[in-house]
């Protein structure tokens, strides 16, 4: 075990506070820098490593090339606004049953996948039709 360190219980912190779906690292980074008034990248990086090897954390894909964390929990997939970037969660899987089909046509054993559905939200979208 690594020794303690407060930038990992920081972290911990933001993920076990289910503030917001999903952390980027810069997000992470500017809310240890915050609480804890220093706190530079590369440590921060460090307590995401060690908290995605725990298992607490998973790593996600949301498709706008950045890594994103969030703590371990049911399956479900994602929708991210094209205009604000805030990330929601879609309960459940809506991809059952199509492992087997990616199996019977490359021959994969699918243990996981990651789908993100990309759009507007509900403000976002409110927005842009009363400008219209
Ligand atoms: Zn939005
Ligand atoms: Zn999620």
């Amino acid at each position: 075990m690594a020794r303690p360190s407060p930038v990992t219980d920081a972290v911990r912190g933001l993920f076990l506070a289910h503030e917001r779906h999903a952390w980027s690292l810069d997000e992470l980074h500017e809310s240890v820098r915050v609480s804890l008034g220093s706190a530079d990248y590369s440590t921060v990086f460090r307590a995401v490593s060690s908290l995605e090897r725990e298992g607490l954390i998973d790593r996600i894909e949301l498709g706008d090339g950045k890594a994103h964390y969030e703590i371990r929990d049911e399956h479900h997939e994602h929708v991210r606004c094209d205009s604000c970037g805030r990330v929601a969660e879609v309960p459940g899987c809506v991809l059952d049953g199509a492992s087997a089909g990616v199996r019977a046509t490359t021959g994969f054993v699918v243990t996981s996948h990651q789908i993100v559905f990309t759009g507007l939200c509900a403000e976002c979208a409110s927005a842009r039709t009363a400008r219209l």
